[in-house]
């Protein structure tokens, strides 16, 4: 099939390890101009580098800027190029009781989680309007609609993004723009290897161990019952940000494994 990708360009938040940087190569792979994105200079040659012994005649580009901080994003803004691709993927996630969770810290998540993606989308969306074409992408989760008792301030980002998702995707009626999120269930990212040495820590067992609870404990539901691999997840976005997905808008499209227990 061919995705007719060539001549579009994406940007990716948060592309130089994990979900956003398998994108980042499918889309490559797919004949996308891409645009990555990560904190810093330094992991964003680092990325671009890596990109481009994967996929050499790739045409890439990046540009660092940090999520959490909106001078930072005003200045990406200013120099980015038009894109044709927005993927807002950028995230963060830590498990933390509830009553450990700071003020500082939710709105640290809400600025990186939410608001990353509403800053490129008021930036970008008007744009693709004025050219009548475009696809929005926020990389939500499961934990959007399943939350985590781990992780309270963090399912509650996804879940807002789900309602921007939708939301922008009203002011779409009779464009050839698109706006979807992407909900992922548990996958094998560099940030979800952090994240289960951390749960391993805490209940004092290998992080093998802790895998292999964290199906049978937290996400039972599970279909899988295995993690997926980023490039599982890279597959749909790649796919949705095809012309060819030009009648998918609006969704919240799972890619979860089967975790989240409803049908639609
Ligand atoms: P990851 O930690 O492996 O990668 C996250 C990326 O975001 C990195 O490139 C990092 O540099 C970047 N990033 C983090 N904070 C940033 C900031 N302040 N400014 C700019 N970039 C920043 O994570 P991942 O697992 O690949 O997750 C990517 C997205 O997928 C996130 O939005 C996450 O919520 C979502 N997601 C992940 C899973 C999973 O199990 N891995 C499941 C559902 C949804």
């Amino acid at each position: 099939m061919d995705l007719q990708l060539t001549g579009k360009t994406a940007f990716i938040s948060g592309s130089t390890q994990g979900i956003g940087f398998a994108i980042a190569q499918k889309l490559l792979e797919e004949g996308a101009t891409v645009i990555i994105n990560g904190r810093s200079e330094a992991r964003v040659i680092e990325a671009i580098e890596k990109l481009r012994v994967i996929v050499p005649e790739g045409l890439i580009s990046g540009a660092a800027a940090d999520f959490s901080k909106v001078e930072e994003v005003n200045t990406l803004l200013e120099n980015l190029p038009d894109v044709d691709i927005l993927i807002n993927n950028a995230g963060i996630f830590e498990p933390k009781p509830f009553v450990e969770i700071a003020d500082e810290e939710w709105f640290r998540f809400f600025e990186v989680n939410v608001l990353s993606g509403v800053r490129l989308a008021r930036y970008f969306f008007p744009k693709m309007l004025a050219k009548d074409w475009g696809r929005i992408m926020f990389i939500s989760s499961e934990s959007g609609v399943n939350i985590p008792e781990e992780m309270i301030h963090y399912g509650a980002t996804k879940t807002m993004q789900l309602a921007v998702s939708r939301g922008l995707a009203e002011l779409t009626k009779g464009t050839n723009v698109t706006v979807n999120a992407i909900l992922p269930g548990p996958t094998k990212s560099e940030g979800v290897g952090e994240f289960v040495k951390q749960l391993a820590t805490s209940a004092n067992v290998t992080p093998e161990e802790a895998e292999k609870d964290f199906f049978k404990t937290a996400r039972p539901s599970s279909l899988l019952q295995r993690f997926a691999s980023v490039e599982e997840i890279a597959n749909l976005v790649t796919y949705v940000a095809s012309p060819l997905s030009s009648a998918t808008t609006g969704a919240a499209l799972k890619v979860d494994g089967g975790v989240a227990k409803f049908i639609i």
